[in-house]
């Protein structure tokens, strides 16, 4: 389990650096960082926290979401990860959904009071027992664990089985209602592990996160992977700040930086970005998007970051299924996102027939081993439709397979357009919208068509200052992509839909699309 992982690191490296919280001015060894985890896991006992009961937590990055993290599953609670972005209609649905009696908040982030939203939606959560504010009620979660004798935590941890659900992580949204993922210890531990064995982590890596712990880049990818192989977390702050996340590598002398695409090109992109000291820095992880070569070239060079890997997953997964190598060749290394980690399968299924695919033919992802989730909280019918009885996880994503094992995501099977028989990837499109120099963004989706089945819909957002026509990007297209794919239907939009997580909703734009086109 989680905790049995924690104490083998404590036994291990128990005086070397574990945890660093650079806006919160926090340090603590792998031995002071257990001893808070038990203070901790003591006051949510004598709080009366059962084994499977639902712990909420609410807040940006900061220590306190660590240690609640290792106390919630060395006592066998469920933590809910909240998304500090969560408005009270999202919050209220979480809370409900999951039957959190015990939630853990700080006061807020970015101009909103947590507290206010709380009090809002509390009268219709009435499972909600406890609630904790971080900022103010910290001393008192550790004043009330001193009630409890550690004989009780120790019997407790007697009975947790490295397959008890302890962990409920909400999808992003992005295809509908974010569903809420079930994960064991054994589904993120071993995750965690594998992320850092393919990284070569060791005691004497120091690895910046600045991603958010409420994901499972943060929580597995991050904080799993640096405990299970002793290397120290180090947080720059409560929120992604390129500034704050180039002075925490240079101070704290990391050797491994993690961050989705924007994030390193807002590093790389920053003004005083010369004046920090990277040269300590020699892996790390992308991921979560597509990576653009150019970016993941001036990783290598610029951020001396010459071993960074591309990771591919999903919430179901605990996240990771496939990993690029660090020996592997720059275009394996930026084109694909890697070939299939250890102890997990990976095949390709043809969606019409169910056969699996020619190696570098499109088709389903499916995915089976230690890593699929236990199951959609609460909700047995969505979990049946996703992992059938041989154990198989459909990620409804579209994948090819090449000859030596590298996996490339071509999109997402809700987002394939069939357009008279025609398949039609929308990132293809997309990707050469984006090559026009007045194009800062494209989206295409399918919208229905008496004659076709579905015609193809752009949405463009012009870059600053530029005025685009259609009449102009139909010329661009013609004759530089089939027919077929050129789209019928254009609108030029300031923003998309998008999720918390900053994802874009192509089925709100559907359901746009068919309002306007009638
Ligand atoms: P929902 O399931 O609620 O619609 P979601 O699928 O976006 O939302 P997540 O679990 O956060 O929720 O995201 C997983 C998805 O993100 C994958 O299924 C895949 O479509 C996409 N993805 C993840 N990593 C990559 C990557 N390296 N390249 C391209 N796409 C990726
Ligand atoms: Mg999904």
């Amino acid at each position: 389990t989680i905790g049995h992982n924690l104490r083998r690191t404590v036994e291990r490296y128990g005086d070397r650096e574990a945890l660093v919280v650079v806006s919160q001015g926090y340090r603590a060894t792998w031995r002071q960082l257990w001893d808070e985890t038990t203070k901790v896991a003591l006051g949510l006992l004598a709080f009366g926290v059962e084994k499977g009961d639902r712990v909420g937590l609410w807040s940006p990055n900061r220590f306190e979401w660590v240690v609640t993290q290792f106390a919630a599953a060395r006592i066998g609670a469920i933590l809910v990860n909240l998304n500090p972005a969560y408005k009270t209609a999202e919050l209220e649905y979480a809370l409900n959904q999951s039957g959190t009696s015990v939630l853990l908040l700080s006061r807020g982030f970015r101009q909103t009071d947590y507290r206010k939203m709380l009090e809002e939606v509390r009268p219709r959560c009435p499972q909600l027992r406890v609630s904790l504010v971080l900022d103010d009620d910290w001393k008192l979660l550790l004043d009330n664990g001193t009630r409890v004798s550690e004989r009780t935590l120790t019997d407790r941890e007697a009975t947790l089985q490295f397959d008890d659900p302890i962990n409920i992580q909400y999808t992003s949204g992005t295809t509908g209602f974010p569903k809420g993922a079930t994960l064991s210890h054994h589904n993120v531990l071993n995750n965690g592990f594998f992320v850092g064995e393919a990284l070569k982590l060791g005691a004497e890596d120091r690895v910046c996160i600045p991603v958010p712990f409420y994901h499972c880049f943060g929580m597995v990818m991050g904080n799993l992977a640096c405990a299970s192989h002793g290397s120290t977390m180090v947080i720059p702050g409560e929120a992604f700040e390129p500034l704050a996340v180039l002075q925490a590598v240079g101070a704290e002398r990391c050797t491994a930086l993690y961050g989705v695409p924007t994030m390193f090109i807002a590093e790389l992109d920053h003004p005083r970005f010369g004046e920090f000291d990277l040269s300590t820095l020699r892996t790390g992880i992308m991921a979560g998007s597509p990576c653009p070569i150019e970016v993941m070239k001036n990783v290598q060079s610029r951020m001396n970051m010459r071993e960074v890997t591309i990771c591919y997953g999903m919430t179901e997964t605990s996240p990771v299924s496939t990993q690029s190598g660090l020996e592997d060749p720059l275009d394996k290394r930026v084109g694909t996102v890697g070939r299939v980690h250890p102890h997990v399968e990976v095949k390709i299924l043809d969606a019409a027939t169910g056969a699996v695919v020619p190696r570098g033919s499109p088709g389903e992802l499916c995915t089976r081993g230690y890593s699929v989730m236990l199951g959609y909280w609460n909700n047995p019918e969505a979990t049946r439709t996703s992992i059938d009885a041989a154990g198989w996880m459909h990620t409804g994503d579209l994948a090819t397979m090449d000859e030596d094992g590298y996996v490339k995501i071509v999109g997402r099977i809700k987002d394939m357009i069939i357009r008279g028989g025609e398949n039609v990837y929308p990132r293809e499109i997309e990707e050469f919208l984006h090559t026009h120099p007045s194009v800062s963004e494209a989206q295409v989706i399918g919208v229905p068509s008496e004659k076709y089945g579905e015609e193809v819909m752009a949405w463009v957002k012009p870059k600053p200052g530029a005025t685009l026509t259609q009449e102009e990007l139909v010329r661009y297209c013609t004759g530089r992509i089939s027919t077929f794919k050129i789209p019928r239907f254009w609108k030029f939009v300031d923003e998309f839909p998008m999720t918390v997580t900053g994802k874009i909703q192509k089925f709100r734009m559907r359901e746009v699309a068919v309002a306007e086109l009638g």
